[in-house]
C-alpha cells in the first residue's frame, strides 16, 4: 500500500515520550514489510546539522492561512528504501529550543504553527506523485488534516478515493485553541459547530481528527475500552461512543533492533534472557554512574518518565515515602513539572544512599535505567499505551504497574496465570495501593528462583511491530472499523 503518516514527532528526528517512538518505528516496519511510506513532520532545530542530505522538494509553493500567503518549504530525505521523510521547513515556527513549549508552557503560537504543519500536509496528500492511498494522522498536531481533506474533496471536484485513518495516542492533549484561531484553516464555518471542530466555544484538533477520520485507533485495546467512558473520556467520550464502530486499538509494538540487550552502544554489559548474568553488573554500573552505594544484594527500583500527573508521580512520592525505610534505592530519569521536578530533587537530599534523581531528557540513560534496575515502576493514573514498561520487559526489570489502559494490556500478573507472570499489577490509584504492590516486589525480590522466571516470562515476551502492523493494514484497508469513504 502506499501510506502517508503525518506527525508532529517521529523518532530518531523527534521526540518527547512515546509518540516519537511510535511514528519512527511504524513507518520503518510498513516500509520493511514492503508498503511505500512517507512521513510528514517539521523540521525541528538542529535537523538540518544532525540530517546534512536533505533534499528540497519541488519549485517555490505557498499555503493560504487565514489572510496570509505562507512559503511552503519541504525539505525530503530517503533513510532507508520505500521510506521517504518529508519535513516541513519553516524556521520560525520550529526552529526553536522545544518541540510544543518550554519552562512547562506552550508556545502561544501553537495554533499558527500546527494549522500551517496540517496545510501543508493535506497539500502534500493530495499532490505528492506517488498518490498515497491513505494517510494516517496522529494526535492533535494533525488532527485538522482529515478535515482539510474530507472538505477538499467535497468542494475542490478532487474525486480520488483517499482513506484518512487518525490514532490518538494520549486523549488529554487535544489541541484546544481560541475559537477565533479557526479562521487560520480558511474553512468554511459550517465545520465549526458541535459535530466537527468546535469544543464548547473552542477549536479542538484532536476532536476534528476523531469526527472526520474513516477510522479511529487508539494504542491499545483496553484505552479504547476506556475513552468511550466518562471517566477517561477528557470530556469527548459521547463523540467517541458515537464513533465506537470506527475505533479500534492495538498495543504498539516495540523497535527491538533499538531497544535490545545485547550490542546496545548505551549499556555497558550485554546480557540475554539466556546469559541473564551481565544484567547484575549493568546493575553495579548503574549505582555508580548515579553515585549510589554500590551493592548487588540492594533492590534497585527505576522510572524515565514525564513528570506529570498522568504518570502517578505523586503515588511514586508517597509510597517511597513509607518503603525506603525497607533500604531499597530508587533510580529516576524524567522532566516535567517544575512541582514535581523539586519534589523528587528534594526526595535524593533526603534520602542520598538511596534515590538517585537526574533531571533531563537523556536517552542513554534511560536504556541504562531500564538494563540496571530490578524492578521498573510505573504507576500511571491512565495510560493509553506506555513504552517503558515494554521496554523494561525486554530488560529485564519486573514492572510494577497500575492496572489501566496498555498497562493492563502489555503486563502479566501472577493473580491472573501463575505461569506466565511478568510483572505486579495494582488497581486502586492510591499510595498505599503501591507500597503494597512494592512490598509484593521486595517478596519477589527475596525468591531468587522466582524472580528468575519473572524476568525469563518478560525478557522473551514479544511485543515486535509485525502483529501492530497487520492490525494497521487491516484498518488501512477498511477490515477493521467503519467502511471507507469514496466520493
Ligand atoms: P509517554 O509517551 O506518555 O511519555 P511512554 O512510556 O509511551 O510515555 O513513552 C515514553 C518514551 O519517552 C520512552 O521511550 C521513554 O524512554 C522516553 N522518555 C521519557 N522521559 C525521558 C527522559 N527524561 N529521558 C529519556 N527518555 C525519556
Amino acid at each position: 500500500m502506499k501510506i502517508l503518516l503525518v506527525s508532529g514527532e517521529v523518532h530518531p528526528y523527534s521526540k518527547t515520550g512515546g509518540l516519537g517512538d511510535m511514528v519512527g518505528a511504524l513507518a520503518r516496519a510498513l516500509a520493511a514489510a514492503g508498503h511505500q511510506v512517507g512521513v510528514v513532520t517539521p523540521l525541528y532545530a538542529g535537523l538540518r546539522a544532525k540530517v546534512p542530505d536533505l533534499q528540497p522538494l519541488g519549485p517555490a509553493a505557498e499555503v493560504v492561512m487565514g489572510w496570509r500567503r505562507v512559503p511552503m518549504v519541504v525539505q525530503t530525505l530517503s533513510p532507508e528504501p520505500g521510506l521517504t521523510m518529508y519535513f516541513v521547513d519553516h524556521p520560525g515556527y520550529f526552529e526553536r529550543p522545544a518541540l510544543y513549549g518550554e519552562h512547562g508552557g506552550d508556545y502561544p503560537d501553537n495554533a499558527e504553527r500546527f494549522v500551517f504543519f496540517s496545510l501543508v500536509a493535506a497539500r502534500l496528500a493530495v499532490e505528492l506523485p506517488w498518490r498515497p492511498e491513505v494517510v494516517h494522522v496522529h494526535d492533535w498536531q494533525a488532527g485538522l488534516v482529515p478535515i482539510l481533506l474530507q472538505h477538499q474533496r467535497l468542494h475542490a471536484g478532487w474525486r480520488r478515493s483517499l482513506r484518512t485513518v487518525m490514532t490518538i495516542h494520549n486523549l488529554a492533549y487535544q489541541g484546544l485553541f481560541p475559537g477565533w484561531d479557526f479562521a487560520l484553516t480558511n474553512l468554511p464555518a459550517d465545520y465549526f459547530n458541535l459535530h466537527g471542530v468546535e469544543f464548547y466555544g473552542q477549536m479542538n484538533c484532536l476532536k476534528a481528527g476523531i469526527a472526520f477520520a474513516d477510522a479511529i485507533t487508539t494504542v491499545s485495546p483496553r484505552y479504547a475500552r476506556e475513552i468511550t467512558t466518562p471517566e477517561y473520556g477528557c470530556g469527548l467520550d459521547a463523540l467517541l461512543r458515537a464513533r465506537a464502530g470506527a475505533l479500534t486499538g492495538i498495543l504498539n509494538g516495540v523497535d527491538y533492533e533499538e531497544w535490545k540487550t545485547s550490542g546496545n552502544r548505551y549499556l555497558p554489559c550485554a546480557y540475554s534472557a539466556r546469559q541473564p548474568a551481565g544484567k547484575g553488573k549493568n546493575k553495579l554500573a548503574l549505582q555508580q554512574e548515579l553515585d549510589l552505594p554500590v551493592g548487588a544484594d540492594t533492590p534497585l527500583f527505576g522510572s524515565v518518565t514525564r513528570l506529570t500527573d498522568q504518570k502517578g508521580v505523586d503515588l511514586t512520592l508517597g509510597a517511597l515515602e513509607e518503603m525506603l525505610g525497607t533500604g531499597l534505592q530508587y533510580v529516576l530519569l524524567g522532566s516535567g513539572s517544575p512541582v514535581w521536578e523539586e519534589a523528587f530533587r528534594d526526595l535524593a537530599r533526603r534520602f542520598p544512599r538511596q534515590v538517585a534523581v537526574r533531571i533531563g531528557f537523556d536517552p542513554g540513560l534511560s536504556h541504562r535505567i531500564e538494563a540496571g534496575s530490578d524492578f521498573y515502576l510505573m504507576p500511571s493514573k491512565f495510560e493509553p499505551c506506555g513504552l517503558n514498561q515494554l521496554y523494561s520487559l525486554r530488560y529485564g526489570a519486573v514492572p510494577i504497574v497500575r492496572a489501566t489502559g496498555g498497562l493492563d494490556d502489555s503486563v502479566v500478573d501472577i493473580a491472573a496465570d501463575a505461569e506466565h507472570a511478568t510483572g505486579i499489577k495494582f488497581t486502586e490509584y492510591a499510595p498505599w495501593a503501591l507500597a503494597k504492590a512494592i512490598r509484593k516486589a521486595l517478596a519477589l525480590y527475596a525468591e531468587p528462583a522466582l524472580l528468575k522466571e519473572y524476568r525469563r516470562n518478560g525478557m522473551l515476551a514479544d511485543f515486535s511491530w509485525d502483529r501492530a502492523v497487520a492490525g494497521y493494514l487491516r484498518v488501512y484497508t477498511g477490515a477493521a472499523g467503519a467502511p471507507s469513504f469514496h466520493p
